[in-house]
């Protein structure tokens, strides 16, 4: 008669650790009281999703403000989805984040006495621990067919039960040893399940660190640990994993709530003990019909991170953002504490919202003009600079002509108290300055106010060549207002509101000219800045222009 132990040793001859042994390997960490060990563990299938930047960031922020270990594993065990490469792809984009892992997977190769880091090359942990479970009759090979499964699904179906494979419908659960071993020797293929003791009519509890105590069925299924590739199951794989890497809190999305049953159940059985849990909320976004719903990687261009930093979005903005979205009083804190920034809040999970946050790109855009408006010149240029090698070729043109010209143009209303925020992400920077190079200016139709008569407008842009063009700006006003006079414009803002028909408008109507005469536009940053940019050579050239064209 074969026992469970000989079962064991036909399916995993060459295995000749313990758990115990993988308990040695892999000690507990020597952490202060208090420090948190968490980890990122994408699965390595493209690009880096909005949702996974949001998970590693919390992970990642809980660490750091323990003092504890940020780690990142690849869970590559679904080879089908796998794209190669992805892994230096996330980990680029991370570090864009300032996001470092301290173990694992890193820029600089694999880092730590945990690893391996990649699921991939841990076969030799899950077979141990499988092997194990076997001996002990926590799990055994399951012959069921395609056809069998099948079966159970239709029946299950009529009979109203809950889908699966559990209790009377896990038809190799009690085969006899001797059986399952001849089975083996004879070549039928076999996948290796968990032998739950569940009951799903009874309920537990489960502490979940940002929702509190929730009562869950027990779980009862039967689940696949190893699937027919020799690979681990997410769930499998998560309790081994976490476990021998001494994980202390697991922040994963909302969506794995509904299977924390089935990893108590595997942590209990193993004798594991069992990780703290921070279930966070799925990023959503309002569809066109007004309902809430998941960002999706097909239908929403906001679900991959690459398109907020196409589009110039800095990535301290977008984890202020983010941290916005994790924490509601963040907000509070910044308006508050002026000069701080979310490296300096504390975070808390007991502050997280509970329902699907709510993506708001005007939220992101504000977080980020903002952003933009507190760099210095130097700053804000280097990062056009980065953004245009990337991403923007027109803009590294414009700066590469002349650095000094750029940096005098994103300087205006820029390094004061309260400086213009009027960029909200990088790639408007192009278009917000094209006027200032002359090629591109004389690109531009000029569109004067209709209500300004052609033949006096002509006479206005000659009298603008003689503005008093220096260094005092009250000067210049004074010298644009006499003209103002001269053609009816109102100097003063009540007369002009008490009969407004009694003027051709009033100074800011008459400095509209001037404004568009010089920079094709009907709104920019303060004029007299732009003059001194400009220069008094290319201000004349420019109203020479307008006189001959209009
Ligand atoms: N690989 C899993 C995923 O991509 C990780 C979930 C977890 O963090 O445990 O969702």
């Amino acid at each position: 008669m074969k026992t469970c132990k000989d079962l064991a040793n036909l399916i995993f001859p060459n295995v000749d650790k313990t758990i115990e042994d993988l308990e040695k390997m892999y000690p507990p960490r020597n952490l202060p009281e208090g420090a948190k060990v968490t980890r990122f563990a994408p699965s390595p299938t493209g690009f880096l999703h909005t949702g996974s930047l949001f998970t590693a960031f919390i992970g990642y922020k809980l660490a750091l403000d323990s003092n504890g270990v940020f780690y990142f594993r690849l869970e590559d065990t679904d080879t089908k989805r796998e794209i190669k490469g992805s892994d230096r792809e996330l980990l680029e984009q991370l570090s864009l984040f300032g996001i470092n892992p301290h173990e694992g997977l890193t820029l600089n190769g694999d880092k730590g006495s945990y690893g391996p880091y990649r699921q991939s090359d841990r076969a030799f942990i899950y077979q141990i621990v499988v092997k194990e479970m076997i001996e002990k009759d926590l799990a055994y090979p399951d012959f069921t067919t395609k056809e069998e499964l099948e079966e159970i699904r239709k029946k299950q179906e009529l009979n109203k039960e809950i889908p699966g494979y559990y209790g009377k419908y896990a038809i190799y659960r009690d085969l006899d040893v001797d059986e399952a071993y001849e089975k083996i020797v004879s070549g039928v293929p076999y996948i290796i399940r968990f032998k739950s003791r569940g009951d799903h009519n009874k309920f537990i509890t489960i502490h979940d660190e940002i929702r509190g105590d929730l009562s869950l069925p027990e779980n009862d299924q039967d689940i696949v640990i190893i699937k027919d590739d020799g690979l681990p199951t997410y769930h499998f794989a998560h309790a081994c994993d976490d476990h021998f890497m001494r994980t202390t809190l697991v922040t994963r999305g909302e969506e794995w709530i509904s299977s924390t049953p089935i990893h108590i159940d595997l942590f209990k059985s193993l004798g594991f003990k069992t990780v703290k849990y921070a279930h966070l909320p799925v990023i959503m976004k309002l569809d066109e019909n007004g309902n809430k719903r998941k960002l999706s990687k097909r239908k929403d261009n906001e679900a991959a991170v690459s398109y907020f930093l196409s589009d110039g979005y800095p990535t301290e903005a977008i984890l202020t953002y983010l941290m916005s979205i994790a924490n509601s009083n963040f907000e509070e804190y910044l308006i508050a504490n002026k000069d701080k920034t979310y490296h300096d809040f504390t975070f808390s999970l007991k502050k997280m919202s509970l329902d699907g946050a709510l993506f708001d790109i005007e939220k992101l855009r504000y977080f980020s003009r903002e952003y933009l408006a507190k760099l210095n010149k130097d700053e804000i240029t280097s990062l056009c600079t980065e953004y245009g090698k990337k991403y923007d070729e027109k803009l590294l043109n414009l700066i590469n002509r002349d650095v000094n010209y750029f940096k005098n143009i994103i300087n205006i209303e820029r390094e004061k108290s309260n400086p213009r925020k009027d960029y909200s992400c990088l790639k408007e920077i192009y278009d917000g300055i094209t006027y200032f190079y002359s090629d591109l200016f004389d690109e531009i139709e000029l569109e004067f106010n209709e209500k300004v008569c052609r033949s006096q407008l002509k006479l206005i842009l000659e009298d603008f060549k003689h503005l008093v063009y220096n260094e005092d700006e009250q000067a210049w006003f004074n010298s644009l207002k006499e003209v103002g006079t001269k053609y009816n414009y109102a100097t003063d803002n009540k007369l002009f509101k008490a009969d407004p028909t009694k003027f051709n408008g009033n100074m800011a109507d008459f400095s509209e000219i001037l404004r568009v005469a010089l920079t094709g536009r009907k709104q920019t940053p303060n004029l007299f800045a732009i003059i001194n940019v400009l220069g008094i050579d290319e201000v004349i050239r420019r109203l020479d222009l307008a006189i001959k064209k209009y």
